[in-house]
């Protein structure tokens, strides 16, 4: 039996690029692989073989490791292998960007994190996530989700965000729920592509609201750097 394929797997020799799960900086793949071996077998009948593949990020510094297997059988191994994130430990989404506020961010991590494991739990988290960015970006104060997004729904967003935001109250179906339970973190019966669609709606949310201002205000910046520079007035 030869398990020199599971190398090959790996470690590909033209260099991938990849989005660091730590600080959403794009890096290159450079993977070192410690090799586990085969352990046991699923259902008593699909051998895997399994390793570790880790990488320091040269951003941020910050560990990246996976757990890898590929299935074996007596001719070796074949097939894909499969990788799960261990560190950091978050979802296969990735983390809010860095412009997000912290506690805004902390929300949308957790829902992405337990979003696999309960789409309720992470659909409550994303509903308070929601609730807790248009308050603080001034869409609306209103402390019942449902009206909130209305009158978000009402403000000057670009029209698909708009219509997605709509969607987040439809497949909520938060007309026939209370006030109460639309915006208390309540647990409701969702579904996970339902619970999915919500992280996807704060998604294009973070990017209009935080991303976008934040790149506008440093490339202004950098242009009244220049203009000082020049000797003139600064662009208001
Ligand atoms: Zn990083």
């Amino acid at each position: 039996m030869t398990f020199d394929k599971v190398e090959d797997c790996y470690l590909n020799a033209e260099q991938k690029k990849m989005i660091c799960p730590n600080c959403r900086v794009s890096i290159y793949e450079s993977f070192t692989q410690s090799k586990l071996g085969i352990c046991g077998s699923i259902n008593r009948r699909e051998k895997y073989f399994w390793s570790v593949l880790k990488q320091e990020c040269p951003s941020c510094e910050g560990p990246i490791v996976y757990v890898s297997h590929t299935p074996v059988d007596e001719q070796g191994v074949h097939g894909e292998p499969k990788h799960f994130l261990v560190f950091p430990r978050h979802s296969s989404r990735l983390p809010a960007p860095l412009e997000v506020p912290p506690a805004i961010a902390t929300d949308y991590n957790e829902a992405g994190l337990v979003l696999e494991i309960s789409a309720q739990a992470s659909a409550a988290l994303s509903r308070r996530c929601l609730q807790h960015l248009l308050d603080d970006t001034g869409l609306s104060k209103n402390s019942n989700l449902n009206r909130a997004i209305e009158e978000a729904m009402g403000k000057n967003l670009p029209s698909h965000i708009t219509e997605n935001l709509d969607a987040v109250r439809a497949i909520g179906n938060f007309a026939a729920h209370t006030q109460k339970s639309v915006n208390t973190g309540e647990i409701l019966p969702v579904e996970p592509h339902e619970a999915e669609w919500n992280l996807e709606v704060l998604d294009m949310l973070f990017d209009f609201c935080y991303v976008q201002p934040a790149k506008n205000a440093a490339r202004r910046a950098a242009l009244n750097a220049k203009q000082k520079e020049a000797g003139k007035q600064p662009i208001k």
